[in-house]
Formats: structure tokens, C-alpha cells, sequence
């Protein structure tokens, strides 16, 4: 085992996150150590793993941006390589890049009240370097990045074609002239079919059953009209509000008023693909908007190429996969050269690391989620998980700016850490998120559960969460603090003294 590292702050994984959550640490704790540890040998997560045609955001750079760091260029609705470069540019602009280790796997985190500090364990080259912090934040994402999700399908074995993931994407995969069936109808899927459609033969989007659609214009002519004559800063700003605003208020207004809603978003894609088209059996969901995520269209480009004839959707149930494709239940057959299964993401929390607290291991799933960002019973330690209705990075940016007001309240009174305890208080025990997504049912063992009243309940609004974590007490009954013994002390500054002479000796 290699030497130790002691840190003030650890976080773990350089995404939008991660990177995010080094600049608020520089910001609002300047003078605090901290290091990034990341398993890939680049900084982007997603934005960096996913490769499939069309990668592209599914909501708009206004608020999946920072707050902090204006997003410039005119297209909204962004593609994967620009999102990448984004965060790239901000952990260069901000001398973030040197914090980071790349080709650390955390795979243990375990806390010790008698140190009252975490031990990171992370596999680097065949070695395991241990790092111990005051305070641990998984910025880790919410998936496995070693495999996508892939249900079992009858025969997949017989299919004689290239059969793919988009979590794998082939490099320099041809597809020209190839018939392609896309069997899913999520974000992904509703990406790929009109990215493909420049070279194949054919696209066709198999589905089991519909999911609600809405296109926006990939590029806000408001917004690029402001960035033309306001300072960068005052123009991003004022258009994330609009968007932040508009994005609660469609939320609200599909929750609260389910049939209109589904009117008014049927309604925009029938005038897209005509009177004639079978919006029943193919746009048609089985549940209510915003039970789960919206699929964007931008620049209504999926239904121009459905018109144009060079893709197709069909709603179906696959039978068994064959030799030349898909046998489906209707007793139809879909022939294709390529098959790709955009069946989603295998969910996972805290990147897949085991975490103990005193020896014993960490239930996420029997857990509550305090504030949405730390765990019952699990000391100076929180995650970073997004919205399910808004972007990503506006719950990101909150979380950090909260562990950091977290981190100075330990200093400011000498205390060694913070617990969320949730007692003998009788709760109603409640899902994460109130999500009907498959990727969310399948993983709702894992997920910490949430209950109805605050600060145990996930409001999935960004007011409140602005409110709460930006402005909230920190001290409300909740958290419990522990002042460190004479002894902790004095172990602690000689793990950090050691951990200076081996750094000052390197
Ligand atoms: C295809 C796709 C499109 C999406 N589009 C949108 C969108 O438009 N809007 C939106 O709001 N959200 C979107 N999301 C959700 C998206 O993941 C988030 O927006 C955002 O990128 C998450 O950033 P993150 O840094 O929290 O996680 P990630 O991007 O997943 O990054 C996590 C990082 O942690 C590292 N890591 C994980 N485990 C460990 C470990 N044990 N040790 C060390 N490092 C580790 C990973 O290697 C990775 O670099 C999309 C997701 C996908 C898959």
C-alpha cells in the first residue's frame, strides 16, 4: 500500500460535479486542501464516455451549465464533445486540472469515530493509495460506467449482425447504407434515430410503449439576442432564470393539470407527423407528463425524419432475436444489419464504493437522504445527485455551495464532524424520487429513501432547494456534531504531519 494523503476535502470523480465542486471549494474555502480522485484518465464523465452518434444534451447549457461560468455559444440543446470541452475549460480557467488524480477507483470509504476522519481506499496501477479527509464528497455520478443496462433477450446469441450498447460505442463504426433498429424510446434512442439517418439505410425505433416527446429549438434566439448586447455574465444569468422558471412552472403545470398537458404535448406532434400518423399506438404514453423524464426533440428533428420516410417507429414486444433481426409478438419481423439496445443505465450509488461507518457497512437503500445530498447515519460525507425534472447542474451547484458553508461551520466552532440522524421520529416512508423510469424502479434497493417531511424529503424545486441549502441553518436538530477529543486532535495533526513530510519528501 502506498503512503497516505490527508486531505480537508476529497471528492470523488472530475464530471460536471466534481469539477464544479473544486471551484467551490477554492471560492468558499479558500486555503482548504482537497483532491479529486477520478477512475477515467480524463476530466467530463458522461460527457466523456458517451460516444454515440448525436451525443447531446437533453436540456438547455443555460442550466445544465454553472452558475458560475457562463455557457457562450449560440446552440442550446448542446452536443457531447462541446460539453466536455466546457467543463474541460473550467478546470483549466480555474486551475482546478492539478487537484485531480486521474486513474484513482475509490472502491473503500470507511469512517472512524476515534480518528473521526475517512480512510479512502482507491486502485491506481495495480497499487492501492489510501488517502484519509475530514470531509468526503461523491461527486461519482449515478451509474455503472463499466456496463450499460441490458435486459436478456431470446436469442441474442443467433443475431448475426453487429449488436451494440451506446454506453460501448464501436469506434469508427459504419454505418452506411446498414439497416439500423434502436430498440428503446428514451433520450437516448429519440438522439440516435435522426443522428443515423445521415448514412443508414433505414432507422427504425422499436419500443415497447411510447414516452412523451417535446421539441424546442436547439439554438433560443432570446438568449442569443441578450449575449449580443449584455455583458456574458448578465445575459447567461437572466436567461437561466427564464429557464429555471419555465422549467418549475411546465413541472408544476403538468403534475397539477395531467390531461391538459398531455393535450397540448400530443397535439405539437401531430401537427409535426399529420393527421394520418398512429399518434394512439406510438406517441400515445401510458402514463401521465413528467411521471418521467421528457425526451427533447430539438429543431423537431425526429419527426422530420420520420416524414421523410427514413425512419420509422415500431411499438411492439420482441419475441426472440433471430438471425437477420427481431421477431416480434405481432409475429412481424424486423430485419437489421445493426442493432442497438439503448435499454439505458445499470444505476449505482456513491461510484460503486463500499463505505463503513465504525466498521460497518453502509445500506444505501435502507438509508434516508438528508437535504438530498447526506446519508442517515453517515458522517461528513455527501453525494451529489441531480434533478430528475431539471437540469443536473442546479442541484450540483447548490449541494456544493452547502457542503462548503458545512465545512466552515466544523471550523468555525472546532467541531470534528456532522451526522444527519433521524432518531425515533415515525416517518412515512417514501422512494427516492417519485419516478416511474425503469432505471429508477430497477435500482430502488440502492437509492436512500425519502420521507414527506423536510429535511428528509426531496422537493425536486430548485427554489426551495435554493432557500434551503444556499440560505438554511445549519444547525436544525438534525445534524449532530461532535466536538474532537484532545486525543483525535493530536492523532489527526500527526496523520497530517506525516502526510506533509511524505508530500514535501516526493
Ligand atoms: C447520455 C446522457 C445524457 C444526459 N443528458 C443530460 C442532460 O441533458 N441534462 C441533465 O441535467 N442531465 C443529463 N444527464 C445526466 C448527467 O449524467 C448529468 O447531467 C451530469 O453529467 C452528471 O455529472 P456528474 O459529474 O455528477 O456525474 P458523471 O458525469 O457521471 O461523472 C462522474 C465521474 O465520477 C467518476 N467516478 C465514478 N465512480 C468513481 C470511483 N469509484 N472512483 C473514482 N472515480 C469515479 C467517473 O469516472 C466520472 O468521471 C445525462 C446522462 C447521460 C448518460
Amino acid at each position: 500500500m502506498a503512503q497516505n494523503e490527508d486531505l480537508d476535502v476529497l471528492i470523488v470523480g472530475a464530471g460536471l460535479s466534481g469539477i464544479g465542486a473544486g471551484y467551490y471549494l477554492q471560492r468558499d474555502c479558500p486555503g482548504k486542501s482537497y483532491v479529486i480522485l477520478e477512475n477515467r484518465d480524463a476530466i467530463g464523465g458522461t460527457w466523456d464516455l458517451f460516444r454515440y452518434p448525436g451525443i447531446r444534451s437533453d436540456s438547455d447549457m443555460f442550466t445544465l451549465g454553472y452558475a458560475f461560468k457562463p455557457w457562450t455559444q449560440s446552440k442550446a440543446i448542446a452536443d457531447g464533445p462541446s460539453i466536455k470541452k466546457y467543463v474541460n475549460e473550467t478546470a483549466d480557467e480555474y486551475g482546478i486540472r492539478q487537484h485531480i488524480r486521474f486513474k484513482h477507483r475509490v472502491v473503500r470509504t470507511a469512517w472512524s469515530s476515534d480518528t473521526q476522519r475517512w480512510t479512502v481506499e482507491a486502485e491506481h496501477e495495480g497499487q492501492v493509495k489510501t488517502f484519509t479527509a475530514k470531509f468526503v464528497l461523491m461527486a461519482a455520478g449515478y451509474y455503472n460506467y463499466e456496463q450499460g443496462y441490458q435486459p436478456e433477450f431470446k436469442g441474442s446469441d443467433q443475431f448475426k449482425g453487429t449488436l451494440i450498447h451506446p454506453q460501448h460505442w464501436p469506434e469508427g463504426l459504419n454505418y452506411a447504407g446498414k439497416r439500423v433498429v434502436i430498440i428503446g424510446s428514451g433520450a437516448t434512442a429519440v438522439t440516435l434515430v435522426p443522428a443515423m439517418t445521415d448514412k443508414a439505410a433505414h432507422v427504425t425505433m422499436l419500443q415497447r410503449s411510447p414516452t412523451y416527446m417535446v421539441s424546442m429549438p436547439s439554438e433560443d434566439a432570446l438568449a442569443n439576442w441578450m449575449r449580443r448586447r449584455l455583458p456574458a455574465s448578465w445575459a447567461y444569468n437572466l436567461t437561466r432564470a427564464r429557464k429555471v422558471l419555465f422549467q418549475q412552472f411546465f413541472f408544476r403545470l403538468a403534475r397539477n393539470r395531467p390531461e391538459k398537458t398531455k393535450e397540448r404535448l400530443l397535439g405539437l406532434i401531430r401537427e409535426q407527423l399529420g393527421p394520418d400518423y398512429d399518434m394512439q399506438t406510438h406517441f400515445t404514453p401510458r402514463y401521465n407528463p413528467w411521471e418521467q423524464r421528457l425526451c427533447l426533440v430539438p429543431d423537431n428533428d425526429m419527426f422530420a425524419a420520420i416524414k421523410s420516410g427514413k425512419a420509422s417507429v415500431v411499438t411492439d414486444t420482441i419475441e426472440t432475436f433471430t438471425e437477420k433481426g427481431i421477431k416480434l409478438a405481432s409475429g412481424k419481423e424486423l430485419e437489421a444489419d445493426i442493432i442497438v439496445t439503448a435499454t439505458g443505465l445499470n444505476m449505482r450509488m456513491l461510484g460503486g464504493s463500499d463505505v463503513f461507518v465504525d466498521g460497518v457497512k453502509v445500506d444505501t437503500g435502507k438509508s434516508y437522504a438528508y437535504k438530498g445530498t447526506m446519508l442517515s447515519d453517515v458522517p461528513n460525507m455527501a453525494f451529489v445527485f441531480g434533478y430528475t425534472n431539471a437540469s443536473w447542474t442546479l442541484r450540483a451547484d447548490l449541494i456544493c455551495e452547502y457542503v462548503c458553508r458545512l465545512v466552515n461551520y466544523l471550523d468555525m466552532y472546532g467541531l470534528a464532524s456532522a451526522t444527519p440522524r433521524m432518531g425515533d421520529t415515525v416517518h412515512d416512508d417514501r422512494p427516492f424520487a417519485d419516478f416511474s423510469s425503469g432505471y429508477f424502479q430497477r435500482a430502488n434497493h440502492l437509492l436512500p429513501k425519502q420521507t414527506t417531511k423536510a429535511p428528509w424529503k426531496q422537493n425536486q424545486s430548485y427554489g426551495h432547494d435554493m432557500m434551503d441549502l444556499r440560505f438554511g441553518a445549519i444547525e436544525d436538530g438534525v445534524l449532530q456534531f461532535t466536538r474532537a477529543t484532545p486525543e483525535q486532535a493530536a492523532a489527526r495533526a500527526a496523520v497530517g504531519s506525516l502526510a506533509r513530510e511524505a508530500i514535501a519528501a516526493e
